[in-house]
C-alpha cells in the first residue's frame, strides 16, 4: 500500500453519491456559467467564515489580483509581501504596476515578522515609493501575526489583504480567518486544504463598496449590465461545475478541519523528542495545509528524505527557494537588513504527508520512518 501525500480518493469515496447528483443536477440545468450554485456557495462560505461578502473567482491567484484592483493599488505603490511562499502572493504586484517589497518571516510560524514589514516599509518610503498595501499570508494554514501586522499597516495608511489561499478555516484569537483583514483571499485549487476539482478561489470583505467592486471587476468591469462597462476588469469567475462541487465539500469541511487537527496532534506527539515541530501560537488555530518540519540543517534533511522515501513514505520542501532570491523577482526591494530567515529555513524545512484521512497506523508508520 502506497502512502498519499494528500489523499483527495479518500474523501472522494466518501461524498461520492452527493458529487455525482450535484454535478449531474448542473448538467440537467444548464447554467454553466453563474449558476444559482455559486450564489448558494458564496452565501455559505460567508457564513462559515463570518464575512459579510463573498465574492468567487477563477483562482486563487486572480483572487489576489482582484483584491489589489479593488483597493486601487497601483504605480509607485509598494505592496508588501512575504518571500516565504508561493510565488502567487508577489506574482500579482507586478499585474497590477506597483513594486512587491520582500520582507522576512519568523522562523517558529514561518509567517512574516512584523519587525521586518517596518523596515522594508521605511526602506520603500526612501526610495520613493508609497508604501500602499501589506499581503501576510497564512502559511501552511497557520493565520499570521494579524494584530501586530493590522496595527502597523493601520499607522502607516496602508490596506490589508490577507492571502489565505493555505488557511482557510483557520482561526484567530477567536475570528476566523476571512473576517479579519480589508479583503481576505483564498483559493481551492484541489490540493489546498479546501479544494474543488479545478481552479477556483473567492475573496471576502465586509465592505460592501469593496464587495461591489470586485464583483463588477470579475466580469469584466459591468455596470448595471453585461454590456455596460464602467472600468477595466477581469474574466474570473467560478464555474458552476466548481461551486456545486464546493457545496458539498463545505458541508465536511468543519469536520474534516477537526480530523486535520488530530493527525498534527499526532505527529507533533511523535516528533518533537526528535526534530522542531511546527509551533502554533496561543489562541491560532491551524486548517495544517502543510505538516511542516525544521531541520537541524540541510544534510539532515535530505537524510530524512532518503528515509523516508526508502519506507515509501513521500515527502515535499515548500519551498526551495525564496521568491526574492528566484530570477523573476530578484530586482525587486526588499527589507534593508536582509532576509536571513527565509534564505536559512528553505535549507531545512520539510513536509510530511497531511490530510483529514490520514490513519493512526499510517502515521505511526511515517513516524517510525522519519525517526528511525
Ligand atoms: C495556492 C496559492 C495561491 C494561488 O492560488 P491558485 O488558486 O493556485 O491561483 C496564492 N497564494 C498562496 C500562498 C498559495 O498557496
Amino acid at each position: 500500500m502506497s502512502i498519499a501525500f494528500i489523499d483527495l480518493a479518500a474523501q472522494q469515496a466518501r461524498i461520492r453519491s452527493k458529487l455525482d447528483s450535484a454535478i449531474a443536477r448542473v448538467l440537467d440545468e444548464g447554467a454553466y456559467i453563474m449558476g444559482a450554485q455559486v450564489k448558494e456557495l458564496e452565501d455559505k462560505l460567508a457564513d462559515f467564515c463570518g464575512a459579510k461578502h463573498c465574492l468567487t473567482c477563477a483562482n486563487g491567484t486572480d483572487a489576489l489580483q482582484l483584491a489589489l484592483m479593488a483597493l486601487k493599488v497601483g504605480p509607485n505603490d509598494a505592496v508588501f509581501v512575504p518571500s516565504f511562499t508561493f510565488a502567487a502572493t508577489a506574482e500579482v504586484v507586478p499585474y497590477v504596476n506597483a513594486t512587491p517589497v520582500f520582507v522576512d518571516c519568523l522562523p517558529n510560524t514561518f509567517n512574516m515578522d512584523p519587525a521586518s514589514l517596518k523596515r522594508a516599509i521605511v526602506f520603500a518610503r526612501e526610495n520613493g515609493l508609497r508604501p500602499a498595501c501589506v499581503i501576510p499570508v497564512d502559511l501552511f494554514g497557520l493565520p499570521a501575526d494579524y494584530d501586530s501586522i493590522i496595527a502597523i499597516a493601520r499607522e502607516n495608511g496602508m490596506t490589508i489583504i490577507g492571502d489565505s489561499a493555505q488557511g482557510f478555516g483557520g482561526q484567530y484569537k477567536g475570528r476566523m480567518v476571512g473576517s479579519i483583514a480589508d479583503i481576505t483571499t483564498t483559493s481551492f485549487f484541489p490540493a489546498k486544504p479546501l479544494g474543488c476539482y479545478g481552479d477556483g478561489g473567492a475573496l471576502f470583505t465586509d465592505d460592501e463598496s469593496l464587495a461591489d467592486h470586485i464583483e463588477s471587476l470579475r466580469v469584466h468591469g459591468k455596470g448595471q449590465h453585461k454590456y455596460d462597462n464602467e472600468r477595466i476588469g477581469m474574466n474570473s469567475r467560478l464555474d458552476t461545475l466548481q461551486a456545486a462541487i464546493l457545496i458539498e465539500k463545505l458541508a465536511i469541511y468543519p469536520e474534516e478541519i477537526v480530523s486535520r487537527q488530530k493527525v498534527a496532534e499526532i505527529y507533533n506527539a511523535g516528533l518533537s523528542a526528535d526534530f522542531t515541530v511546527p509551533e502554533t501560537p496561543d489562541g491560532l488555530k491551524s486548517v495544517w495545509a502543510q505538516y511542516t518540519l525544521t531541520m537541524a540543517s540541510e544534510a539532515d534533511r535530505a537524510s530524512l528524505q532518503a528515509r523516508a522515501r526508502d519506507a515509501g513514505v513521500p515527502t515535499a520542501i515548500y519551498y526551495p527557494l525564496p521568491l526574492h532570491q528566484q530570477k523573476a523577482y530578484r530586482a525587486f526591494p526588499a527589507d534593508p537588513e536582509g532576509l536571513p530567515v527565509s534564505e536559512d529555513i528553505a535549507t531545512r524545512v520539510v513536509s510530511l504527508p497531511m490530510h483529514a484521512y490520514l490513519d493512526e497506523q499510517t502515521q505511526e508508520k511515517i513516524i517510525a520512518a522519519v525517526t528511525r
